[in-house]
């Protein structure tokens, strides 16, 4: 099975996905957990000219283009082989999160998107995405409390606050379309109240 968890920022998707590993493998399951961008070397190396702070502009239409480059060699040299033998495949955001950054946030057509999704996907779709929602207000706090103690800042000082409301609203959209793949969860409840309502909601749908 390939489920994919996606969200904001500061929605609590690293803390989740530890358990929800656990909770997979204690089902007798191969797990892996991969991310994106990232989870090879090559796509690691593309992830750092995504993130990296630079004086040069990056076109949306290079991000978007990186993010399936780095999706493209992710899915041939991880995805598919680990699903191939049988493994579960635990991804830290996918091609949702394209739909909802690139999308949602910059403003990039869907059809280009669709269209790159199809190219490098071919029908390949995760088989359930965990929506991890809560409202700007919960998960800024949350990113700066984080970046805070780190002694780092991201895009929350750096971006504006519609980028972030359009992402969510992407997202939630992506749901309300398919709602057979997508399993919203309200993230502004207790970690442990989001790990029991993630084990309850795969239980109904995939452990049966
Ligand atoms: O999930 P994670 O926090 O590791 O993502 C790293 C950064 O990449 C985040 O700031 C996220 O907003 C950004 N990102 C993006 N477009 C995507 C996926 C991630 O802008 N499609």
């Amino acid at each position: 099975k390939f489920i994919t968890i996606e969200g904001g920022e500061g929605v609590g998707k690293s803390t989740q996905i530890g358990r929800l590993r656990d909770f997979v493998a204690g089902q007798g399951h191969e797990v892996i957990v991969t991310r994106e961008p990232g989870g090879t070397r090559r796509a690691e190396r593309i992830r750092e000219l995504l993130l990296e702070h630079s004086d040069e502009a990056m076109p949306s239409t290079c991000e978007l283009l990186l993010m399936f480059a780095a999706r493209a060699t992710h899915i041939e040299n991880v995805i598919r082989p680990a699903l191939a033998r049988g493994a579960w495949v635990i991804c830290d955001r996918f091609t949702d999160a394209t739909y909802a950054y690139q999308g949602g946030g910059r403003n990039l057509p869907i059809d280009n998107i669709s269209t790159l999704e199809t190219m490098v996907q071919g029908t390949l779709r995760p088989d359930i995405t965990l929506l991890l929602d809560a409202p700007l207000e919960v998960s800024a706090a949350r990113a700066n409390a984080r970046n805070a103690a780190a002694g780092t800042s991201d895009r929350f000082e750096q971006e504006r606050r519609d980028f972030f409301e359009r992402v969510r609203a992407a997202y939630l959209a992506r749901a309300r379309q398919e709602p057979e793949r997508f399993i919203v969860i309200d993230a502004t409840q207790s970690m442990d109240a989001v790990t029991a309502a993630i084990q309850h909601a795969l239980g109904e749908r995939l452990l049966n």
